[in-house]
């Protein structure tokens, strides 16, 4: 008995991997086509600047609605599309995209709203990525110090010497950096210094429990401080509640980003909430929120 049901475990965990294979292969090859097919598309999540409730900036997040899959969110496709090399195409694409946008919003009436976009570590290696933005700046005319390029910190410490280069490179073509998720990583500060970076953006997992949790407040409070001391931008992401949002800027954040303020929106909700939000009080911005 104990043989058979041993057997029957293998064979489950086989068939399970395999099922998860087939799964991601399907995706795969639904992603493939997914650009032609239009089914990719960006949403913005706009940037708070915490002193005078105006909006700043937004964070270009993609969206896949396959007609075949349904509703896939990028956590489950942006692995596979680095693992495949798709993300190349797709970058690409992104950074064109969030570049017109962003040009729209500007002759919209909108001048200073910059576009944030997220870059993967595979486009930051294999890719000419500045090359690509060089040519896709150029293209839509877009003025460099309206892009901003976020990397996360594990792409600068795992490959310090060629991301350094390329740091320098973009920054030299008047692009801002950022770095994503930070506090997750283990940059040390003479390399922030260093990479040339304008910003640091607090992973959301620090500012979840920021108002109940001493180590996360601590945390938080040191990462604003060292902006403050390096002359860093620092932007708060995942701000939920009032209670937090009070909390950044009782401690001198600068910016902030969060489902408080609005949830990711489509291109056209954003040009409509730009056009109500910008210069409202912080006390009113809920109402931007609601409106979205
Ligand atoms: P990220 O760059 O750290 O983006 C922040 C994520 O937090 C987004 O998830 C956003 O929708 C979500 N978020 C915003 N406000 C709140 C909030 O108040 N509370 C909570 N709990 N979450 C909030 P999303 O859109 O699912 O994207 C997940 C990740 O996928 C992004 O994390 C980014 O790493 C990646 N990603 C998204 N778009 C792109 C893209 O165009 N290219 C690449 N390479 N990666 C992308
Ligand atoms: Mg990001
Ligand atoms: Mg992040
Ligand atoms: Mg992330």
């Amino acid at each position: 008995h104990a043989k058979e049901s041993g057997r029957n475990t293998y064979r489950f965990f086989t068939e399970q991997m395999n099922a998860n294979a087939l799964e991601r292969l399907q995706l795969e090859n639904h992603l493939r086509q997914a650009l032609d097919r239009g089914e990719l598309l960006l949403n913005y999540q706009p940037q708070i600047d915490l002193a005078t409730g105006a909006i700043v900036g937004a964070e270009a997040l993609i969206r896949w609605q396959s007609e075949a899959l349904g509703f896939v969110p990028p956590g489950r496709f942006i692995p596979i599309a680095e693992e495949s090399g798709l993300i190349l195409p797709i970058g690409r694409w992104v950074m064109r995209q969030a570049c017109l946008h962003a040009k729209a919003w500007q002759e919209g009436g909108f001048p200073n709203v910059a576009v944030a976009v997220n870059i993967s570590a595979l486009q930051f290696r294999r890719d000419d990525i500045v090359a690509t933005t060089r040519e896709i700046l150029a293209e839509t005319g877009l003025a460099p110090e309206h892009l901003e390029l976020e990397i996360t910190e594990s792409l600068i410490m795992q490959h310090a010497e060629d991301v350094l280069d390329t740091m320098q490179r973009l920054k030299a073509l008047g692009v801002r950096l950022s770095i994503d998720d930070f506090g997750t990583g283990y940059s040390s500060l003479s390399y922030l210094k260093r990479f040339a970076v304008d910003r640091l953006k607090i992973d959301q997992s620090f500012v979840r429990d920021i108002v109940e949790d001493p180590d996360d407040a601590a945390i938080v409070r040191a990462i604003i401080q060292m902006g403050k001391s390096l002359k860093l931008d620092v932007v708060a992401e995942g701000a939920e509640s009032r209670a937090q949002v009070d909390f950044l800027i009782r401690e001198g954040c600068r910016t902030a980003q969060g489902y408080f303020f609005c949830p990711p929106v489509t291109h056209e909700v954003f040009t409509r909430v730009l056009g109500q939000g910008t210069g409202v009080r912080l006390g009113e911005l809920q109402v931007v929120a609601l409106s979205a």
